[in-house]
């Protein structure tokens, strides 16, 4: 077992202290082919996983690699009951050299450590968050798809594992990481989504966690999600908590609006939205091809009234999943807004182009976002 306090004059090197258990059985090569020629996401997952205990007293000891299983958690953890919990998303590709790559980790990294701060949870070290996703991707490294727009979905998380009814930050945790291939999300034909306006259900308020990737913010929003559903729309947009006048972000996936000169509206990042990865990458690449960005609030009545006038021309949500969406109408209980292009823009197929090609290695990677 190996204890660290690691401090930044004695760094640890975590990718060192990796123990590795590997699975006496892993998936057979037919097994795991068949898995990955048309993976429906999350439903399968890879032979290993990554486990690494926290206690308030040890800080996080014996990171190691361990068989894909069930988790050892008393029924009194504190996970269990308040929902003291925060997660990650990202993917790995298999580039045409047949390297492995992971896109922006460290800004996932760096999210874990916030959100847990926010939950009053241990912040995962960012050496050990990399070594930890190093290590299953190297074991595990066949699931890795190689079809075009597959890839390795990576889902890193932080529980409170403390058997202890009290209401109070746990003193025991546990920080996982396990892999799902994932296919691609874009079939041909698919046109974009609809988006229900929820007014009867918000997301996150002032002082909330709307900015942590917490379980909870996901369990509050599986309703709206149906009422949604229910309207024939695929995901749900949020608006602000108070006055419902301003668009948050759309189900788990940012949101964005192209107006007609090229400029690229996205609500800014104020504590009640995710801070995606997809959305800054977005922001950061439209920038760099000349395109004019605002972060600004934008509301339901202005994207009303410019998707009418056609000075909105393209509307899309962003997220790891499924990289850029189209957003094709929003639909509430008293109107149906069309957005002009339907299907991918212009300016959101430039940008999906880009990413996408940076992601998979047809397009250098000039920013340095390639792990
Ligand atoms: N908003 C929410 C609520 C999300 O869950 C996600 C997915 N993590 C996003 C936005 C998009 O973030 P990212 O681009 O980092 O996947």
């Amino acid at each position: 077992t190996t204890t660290t306090h690691a401090t930044s004059e004695h760094p640890t090197d975590w990718s060192a202290l990796v123990r590795t258990e590997p699975h006496p059985s892993p998936a057979s090569d037919e097994k795991r082919t068949q898995a990955l020629r048309a993976p429906a996401f999350g439903t399968c997952f890879t032979d290993h996983m990554v486990l690494v205990d926290w206690t308030r007293d040890a800080g996080w000891t014996d990171p190691r690699l361990v068989p894909l299983g069930p988790l050892p958690l008393h029924p009194a953890a504190a996970v269990l009951h308040y929902g003291q919990e925060v997660f990650e998303g990202l993917k790995v590709y298999r580039h045409p050299d047949g390297r492995l790559v992971a896109f922006r980790p460290d800004r996932n990294a760096v999210r874990l450590r916030r959100s847990a701060r926010r939950l009053a949870l241990p912040e995962v070290p960012e050496g050990l968050f990399h070594a930890a996703v190093d290590a299953l991707v190297a074991a595990d490294h066949a699931w890795v798809p190689s079809g075009p727009g597959d890839s390795l979905y990576l889902r890193p998380f932080v529980v409170a594992s403390e058997a202890f009814l009290g209401v109070r930050a746990a003193d025991a945790a546990l920080f996982g990481v396990i892999a799902s291939p994932a296919g691609a999300y874009f079939h041909a034909g698919v046109d974009g989504i609809s988006l229900w306006l929820s007014t009867t259900y918000s997301r996150a308020g002032r002082g909330g966690t709307g900015a942590a990737k917490c379980g909870g913010n996901y369990a509050a929003s599986l309703v709206a999600q149906q009422e949604a559903a229910e309207h024939g729309c695929a995901q749900v947009l949020f608006t602000d908590a108070e006055t419902g006048r301003w668009v948050e972000e759309a189900g788990s996936m940012n949101l964005f609006a192209v107006l007609a000169d090229g400029t690229l509206v996205t609500p800014p990042t104020t504590g009640t939205i995710l801070e995606g990865v997809t959305r800054d990458s977005v922001l950061r690449l439209a920038a760099d091809l000349g395109y004019a960005t605002q972060e600004r609030p934008f509301g339901v009545d202005e994207w009303t009234r410019l998707a009418a006038s056609g000075e909105l021309t393209e509307v899309f949500a962003t997220g790891t999943a499924a990289v850029i969406t189209p957003v094709v109408r929003l639909v509430s209980a008293d109107a149906v807004v069309e957005t002009p292009t339907v299907g991918f823009g212009p300016v959101a197929r430039r940008l999906h182009a880009e990413l996408t090609g940076m992601q998979f290695g047809t397009v250098p990677d000039r920013f340095g976002w390639l792990r």
